[in-house]
């Protein structure tokens, strides 16, 4: 039987018990600088812990395997190798501000089935650890100055890539305070996009340790039958948690800069008409301070179509004029299939 990976940190506390507690946070300050690329560079810890850092530890949890540049040079897609061989996949896009989202996995695979989703094909083979969904903020960092550009920072990241986040909580979480204790980004620059697995978001709710990231949860239909019938996984009474919840969560944690998002991607014929406009428009208004990011689809499945521009500009309109905050989302990395929903492997 392989071995179970260990973290970082796991490994470092068995190897050294006996250093002090400030070397951890040196070691991390080391990882996360933009120009380092090897244990030698971090000059803060003694020679010996480097030398056995260096021999045993790889300065990235993977390696890159093959990278995939769009045509306008906005988006890249690379696909990494982890240490126990499988595959996942990490992308990059750039704004028309000149700043960068960097788009993370958190587990290879995912097992929520969602129809229109291509990871979710794969299913689940195994949650990412916390080193290896930093470590791929860390990859992008150090590709983005040495490979396109000094000057460009990264000012976003989001947990949009393979997986379900919140299926991996301890772990997306440990990562998230990673990122906000070992980069500038903050807590508004992140967010963590869920299919919306009610226990873990109760759990969000009561954990002090749950750091006040956005958050953004995949709705897709506020119709009961349809949504069951593109995310399998979603709970017979999932709009009635979904209100309580997110009356908690408004109560606890959000605030103007905190508020929920709910995400929907149009597909034609089956979410995009008045019907589901108004079913949707109807829980917003029972939610308040929710905004909408309609998602135009990206082909996955031949099955499912994508809604006209037309209908997406009815939908839109329809929400707007009933006083819905509602944007829609550019779509990035198409035809290299790496906008969302179209990583697998
Ligand atoms: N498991 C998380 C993260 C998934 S990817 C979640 O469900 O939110 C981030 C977003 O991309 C989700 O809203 C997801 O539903 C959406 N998505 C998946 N497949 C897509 C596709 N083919 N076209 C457009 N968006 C897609």
């Amino acid at each position: 039987m392989n071995e179970p990976l260990l973290t970082r940190l796991t490994w470092f506390q068995k190897q050294f018990p006996l250093e002090p507690s400030f070397r951890w946070k040196q070691i991390q300050t080391g990882l996360f600088h933009p120009n380092f690329t090897d244990w030698h560079q971090v000059l803060t810890i003694p020679f010996s812990v480097r030398n056995k850092l260096k021999e045993e530890i790889p300065w990235l949890s993977f390696v890159i395997q093959n990278m995939f540049v769009s045509k306008e040079k906005n988006t890249y897609k690379a696909l990494f190798s982890l240490q126990d061989g499988f595959l996942i996949e990490s992308v990059i896009m750039k704004n028309t501000r000149k700043q960068w989202t960097v788009c993370v996995s958190s587990q290879v695979g995912c097992a929520m089935r969602c129809t229109f989703c291509a990871t979710g094909k794969m299913g689940l083979k195994r949650n990412l650890l916390s080193d290896e969904i930093v470590d791929q903020y860390r990859f992008w960092q150090i590709y983005l100055s040495s490979h396109i550009s000094t000057s460009e920072r990264i000012s976003n990241v989001v947990f949009m890539g393979m997986g379900e986040p919140l299926a991996n909580y301890e772990s997306v979480r440990e990562a998230l305070h990673d990122l906000l204790a070992f980069t500038s980004l903050g807590s508004t620059r992140i967010t963590v996009s869920t299919v919306g697995i009610i226990p873990r978001l109760e759990q969000i709710l009561t954990d002090p340790k749950w750091p006040a990231v956005r958050l953004a949860i995949s709705l897709h239909s506020a119709d009961p039958i349809t949504r069951k019938q593109i995310i399998p996984s979603s709970y017979d009474d999932f709009f009635k948690k979904l209100i309580t919840w997110s009356k908690k969560y408004q109560e606890k944690i959000a605030h103007r800069r905190q508020h929920l998002t709910f995400e929907y991607i149009l597909l034609r014929g089956i979410n995009d008409d008045e019907h589901h406009a108004k079913a949707l428009v109807k829980l917003i208004h029972l939610i308040t301070n929710v905004r909408v990011n309609l998602i135009p689809y990206n082909i996955t499945d031949p099955a499912l179509k994508k809604t006209s521009k037309q209908q997406m500009d009815f939908f839109q309109n329809y929400l707007k004029e009933h006083g819905v905050q509602v944007t829609i989302r550019k779509s990035f990395g198409d035809e290299i299939q790496a906008a969302c929903g179209q990583l697998v492997i």
